[in-house]
């Protein structure tokens, strides 16, 4: 029972979390609710001299919701659960935070400091995971986007929960950038269905893609990650990129698997019990590093604008930097930024 607990020594998010109300338990899922000191989070710079340069465009993330019950095999945001000392695997995927008061923390930090250089929303967590159903915390950052002129905002899903909030969409993208990024590694359902036990199947992804391209919003699909061997093929990939420009698609990305300590953990089990004739490849491709090297990812680099100019495709979102408007600077006052809730 995790509710209601308290156990002695535990500080900071993991007290806050042992602390947190059931909103619900359902299933083998649990949701809760949880405070934050911040909506708004900053991306780190890269280290000085790092090998692995900052190549995020945006320099804000939010994720509404700590945990995600899409449950993908290869997700990499299994560590954030570490913070609040939930260390077993399937902790990140059955125990769903949803952070409280997002639309007030959010107001005050906009009238702190203006966001610029692009807000990204679900870079940790599925901001349209079931939860979202109930919960509407995504929306509730959506709602003030939408009082917003002159941000540059950005969501990622795998959900075609995300088609609910179209008309917000078209009335944040009437005074801001605005677009969807909708990740779709397979277009193959049981493969998805291996690696991606939760979310929703492909065509239904693909139909929200084609819903968003329709009301006019910027959408674009992500094959990420693409995984060596297993989703890397360029009939694969061509396939995906037709699909994705015939449901209305501007873009097509593309990014190679990493997988840190705590997505190890749980992918090369995977990959041991579906794909045992590729185990000992992925140990030693990942084992000095979470990232690979090397002319493998010159090789998908070129695959993907390849498929790309196949298909007339952009590699990308435009974000725009954009200027805020005279009005923000003259409200723009310096308030104590955090209250912890
Ligand atoms: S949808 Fe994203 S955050 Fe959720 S489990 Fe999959 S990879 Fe992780």
């Amino acid at each position: 029972m995790l509710c209601g607990d308290s156990p002695k020594g535990l500080v900071g998010i993991a007290k806050l979390a042992a602390e947190s109300e059931v909103l619900e338990a359902k299933r083998a899922v649990q949701y809760f609710e949880i405070g934050c000191r911040s909506v708004l989070n900053r991306t780190r710079p890269p280290a000085p001299g790092s090998r692995f340069p900052n190549r995020m465009p945006f320099q804000w993330t939010i994720n509404p919701y700590r945990g995600c019950e899409f449950a993908c095999r290869y997700c990499y945001a299994r560590y954030t659960h570490e913070f609040m000392e939930l260390r077993h695997s399937a902790d990140f995927e059955d125990l769903i935070y949803a952070k409280s008061d997002i639309a007030g923390i959010l107001r005050r930090e906009i009238r702190h400091t203006w966001p610029t250089g692009g807000i990204a929303i679900g870079t940790a967590t599925d901001p349209y995971q079931p939860a979202e159903r109930r919960f509407k915390r995504t929306r509730a950052a959506l709602e003030v986007f939408a009082e917003q002129s002159g941000l540059s905002v950005h969501i990622t899903t795998k959900s075609d929960l995300v088609t609910r909030d179209i008309p917000l969409f078209v009335e944040i993208a009437r005074k801001n950038d605005f677009n969807v990024n909708m990740t779709i590694t397979t277009l193959d359902t049981s493969l998805a269905r291996m690696l991606e036990p939760r979310a929703p199947r492909p065509d239904l992804r693909l139909k929200a893609v084609r819903l968003l391209a329709d009301a006019g919003l910027t959408v674009g699909v992500f094959p990420n990650p693409i995984m060596p061997l297993i989703t890397d093929q360029e009939a694969r990939l061509d396939r995906l990129a037709k699909a994705a420009r015939d449901h209305g698609a501007s873009y097509f990305g593309g990014g190679v698997l990493f997988l840190q300590p705590c997505s190890r953990r749980v992918f090369l089990p995977f990959v041991a019990e579906h794909f045992p004739h590729l185990l000992r490849r992925y140990q030693e491709r990942y084992e000095s590093s979470a990232y690979l090297k090397g002319p493998y990812l010159d090789m998908i680099r070129e695959r993907l604008a390849t498929i790309r100019d196949r298909y007339g495709l952009d590699a990308g979102p435009r974000f725009a930097e954009r200027v805020p408007p005279k009005s923000v600077l003259a409200a723009h006052v310096q308030e104590p930024l955090f209250e912890f809730a």
